[in-house]
């Protein structure tokens, strides 16, 4: 015996019964919009299945060598964003916001830079060198310097959340 939903009263009922005991509505009305809702049910897996692989496909996230009759008939897989450019390209974007931060950007030297993150070295309002502080540099206007921009605490957990 298998329950079935009444696509009346949506009370459920036994497949037994000629008909919903709450409404009446006949046994052939529930079977049919049960194969409806299974036939439903089935398309978003497939739906959800195509997803998934355009997204594998596009995101180039798993490069698959063995391929398969299915993946021969893909559509071309666009080339993967080279991620030594991206992270070069995200250094330089980081050393500008820096730079628009400092009073003296032309003094500014970098070291162990990594992506967004990284240290930096320039001359203060004085004329001195601060010597080498940490940054994140989101934006131009998510420029973060230990010991400037933000207190030491603060930093630390921006640092931790977006450079560990
Ligand atoms: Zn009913």
């Amino acid at each position: 015996m298998a329950l079935l939903k009444c696509p009346e009263c949506k009370k459920k009922f036994s497949d037994k019964a000629a008909a919903c005991p709450s409404c009446g509505a006949p046994l052939s009305m529930a079977l049919e919009a049960k194969k409806q809702a299974d036939k439903n049910t089935k398309k978003n897996y497939v739906l959800i299945g195509a997803i998934a692989v355009a997204f594998l496909i596009f995101s180039g996230g798993k490069k698959d060598e063995t391929s398969d009759s299915s993946a021969a008939a893909a559509p071309e897989i666009p080339a993967k964003p080279d991620p030594q450019l991206t992270e070069i390209k995200m250094r330089v974007f980081a050393q500008g916001f820096v730079e628009s931060a400092l009073k003296d950007p032309e003094s500014a030297t970098y070291r162990n830079q990594r992506g967004v993150c990284g240290e930096v070295n320039a001359k203060n309002g004085f004329g001195g060198f601060t010597g080498y502080r940490r940054y994140v540099a989101v934006s131009k206007d998510l420029v973060a310097i230990e010991g400037e921009s933000l207190k030491g605490s603060e930093f630390r957990k921006v640092w931790n959340q977006a450079c560990k």
